[in-house]
């Protein structure tokens, strides 16, 4: 059997997204500029390549990479197409009406429509050009930790990448290779939303304990092509109602790139109470509204994909350092939900936390109390100022329609001065049992409220959405969402209709024929595009997701 390899650095850092991408950069920035013998450095990330899993909107503000890499545009950035217009409209089910004026933060005057891939590949390229080794296909599966087992003072010691050439069995098959124990003195937990390790140290170090709970949405994005002429590139659309009601919190975007390729997309809040709603079916009624599909049709789908999006805003940011490790990017919920807009405060977040940890490897004390630093920076920064005005107006349209529309516009015009700090639900407890919400027991509970037709012209099914994503997976390995299925066989159809079958976007759950009359789960993993929303919105918390093998899961190139 092949031995466990120890490997010893100085800075680890979990995830090649904006944020552990901009720390690793900052890094040898820092390092170039005091100089003294170089830190070792690498990045694990758990796709296959740079940009794989790599899925936004995606509107770029660029405030910080200019901080980061101020002569960009001639190192060839894909700033992609800037935005010409911003337009938003509220839409009913058959008509819209434009609001007379964009307020702020629809405002995109400056910024840029990307594909996030694209550049996530390019930012890639400035960190190995500067001899910083980045490990694709290596997820970080468990945090290791230093000291009693028990106390929530431990020390993260690094981090042990998944095992390779595990059967579905769970026994070794002919190539297994063990993860390798990656040691560093700090450990940057970039991981992104709802991010696996990071949520470890939930668990393991109660990183949450004097913060709001966490709240998500979830976005689900298509890239189209569409005649060239139809829109003007550097049109931003964003819309509002339709086909959400008022209880559902959420909006669509719309944006043209150049060549007319769009992308197009919905986010939804993920506490919503009604437990047969589907946020696929809304995004396809989305697309036959008479609006959007006149912008669509005689068009070609070209990639699809769904992820969760961190929106609990500053109140929920965990706590950001402790013994040996920092949390940034999505991973620290560092989102700004109104502007639907979080790749620079990821950026800037990884930036602060790479200046932080070189400062402490170089003391020789990265505690927590050391690391702490990183905090204070962040409190300083345009993160905060960008964050705390719009501080609790995802949790107001928990509320909704009408509470969240008094935060916003709170928010817009005292800069959250007179908003209050309302602390919001964890998602999966604000949606309610099939028996609360209808006052009856469904028989058809299988079927989303709002199942939407499927034409396979402007609408698809799940099975095809997943097949757009290009997401790929052994089946011959363990299956990487951990469910206890108990519950879904015995009470979870009676009280919430089995829900995962319906906020699952790739359709990974599905109920069969159990053969005896009933019915099963079916774990269909492969499809699973990585967006943990079923992590994060099971009712009952009884579902785990994990990284599956290195180098798996979807290809979202030029999304
Ligand atoms: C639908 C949608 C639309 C959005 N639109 C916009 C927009 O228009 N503008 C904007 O600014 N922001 C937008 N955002 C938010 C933005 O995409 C994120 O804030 C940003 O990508 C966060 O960067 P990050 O590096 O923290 O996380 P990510 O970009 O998620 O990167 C995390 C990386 O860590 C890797 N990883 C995770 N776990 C492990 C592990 N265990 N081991 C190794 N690697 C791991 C992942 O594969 C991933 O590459 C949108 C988000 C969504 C979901």
């Amino acid at each position: 059997m092949a031995e466990r390899e120890t490997l010893e650095v100085d800075v680890l850092i979990v995830g090649a997204g904006p944020a552990g991408l901009s720390a690793a950069l900052r890094l040898a920035q820092v390092q170039k500029s005091k100089g003294g013998d170089a830190l070792s450095i690498a990045v694990i990330e758990k796709a296959p390549d740079a940009g794989r899993h790599q899925l936004s909107g995606a509107l770029l503000d660029p405030s910080s990479l200019r901080d980061l890499i101020p002569d960009f545009e001639s190192k060839g950035e894909p700033l992609g197409t800037p935005v010409d217009n911003d337009n938003i409209y509220f839409l009913t089910e058959a008509s819209k009406f434009r609001l007379p004026i964009t307020p702020p933060p629809f405002q995109n005057h400056g910024n840029h429509i990307i594909s996030l891939s694209q550049f996530t590949k390019w930012l890639a390229a400035q960190v190995e050009a500067e001899g910083i080794d980045l490990f694709w296909g290596f997820p970080g599966q468990h945090v290791l930790f230093e000291g009693d087992p028990h106390s929530v003072d431990r020390k993260v010691i690094g981090v042990r990448t998944g095992d390779r050439g595990i059967g579905k069995d769970g026994q070794p098959k002919g190539a297994f290779e063990p993860g390798a124990d990656i040691h560093a003195k700090v450990t940057i937990f970039a991981d992104g939303v709802r991010g696996h390790l990071t949520k470890q140290l939930y668990r393991e170090l109660q990183i949450g304990a004097g913060a709001g709970p966490p709240q998500f949405a979830i976005g689900i994005k298509e890239l189209w092509d569409i005649p060239k002429d139809r829109l003007k590139p550097g049109t931003v659309i964003h819309t509002l109602g339709y086909p959400l009601r008022e209880e559902e919190f959420g909006g669509t975007w719309l944006y043209a790139m150049n060549d007319g390729r769009i992308s197009i997309g919905m986010v939804v809040g993920l506490e919503y109470r009604d437990p047969l709603f589907d946020p696929h079916a809304a995004f396809q009624h989305f697309k036959l509204h008479p609006f959007i599909k006149s912008i669509l049709e005689g068009g070609q789908l070209v990639r699809y994909g769904a992820k969760a999006v961190p929106e609990g805003g500053w109140n929920t940011q965990p706590q950001l350092h402790v013994d040996g490790g920092l949390i940034v990017g999505d991973a620290a919920n560092f989102v700004n939900s109104m502007r639907l807009k979080g790749i620079h405060l990821a950026m800037r977040s990884g930036m602060l936390a790479a200046e932080t940890a070189f400062d402490a490897v170089r003391s020789g004390n990265t505690s927590s109390k050391s690391l702490a630093a990183y905090k204070a920076r962040v409190d300083g920064s345009a993160i905060k100022s960008e964050l705390y005005p719009v501080r609790s107006v995802h949790q107001a349209f928990g509320h909704g329609l009408v509470a969240g529309s008094v935060a916003a516009g709170l928010a817009m015009f005292t800069k959250g001065v007179a908003l209050q700090d309302l602390p919001g639900h964890p998602g999966h407890k604000q949606m309610e049992m099939i028996q609360g919400y209808y006052g009856l027991a469904k028989r058809d509970y299988l079927v989303p409220s709002n199942a939407a037709p499927i034409d396979r012209k402007v609408t698809f099914d799940k099975v095809t959405g997943a097949h757009y994503s290009g997401t790929h997976h052994d089946e011959n390995q363990p299956v990487h969402l951990l469910v206890h299925t108990e519950v879904c066989h015995t009470i979870c159809g009676g009280e919430y209709g089995h829900p995962c079958v319906r906020f699952c976007p790739a359709n990974v759950y599905e109920m069969v024929d159990n053969g005896t009359g009933g019915k099963r789960l079916q774990i269909n993993a492969s499809n699973c595009v990585h967006c943990k929303t079923c992590d994060i919105m099971d009712p009952y918390g009884v579902i785990t997701w994990v990284a599956p093998e290195g180098g798996e899961g979807p290809s979202y190139e030029g999304m």
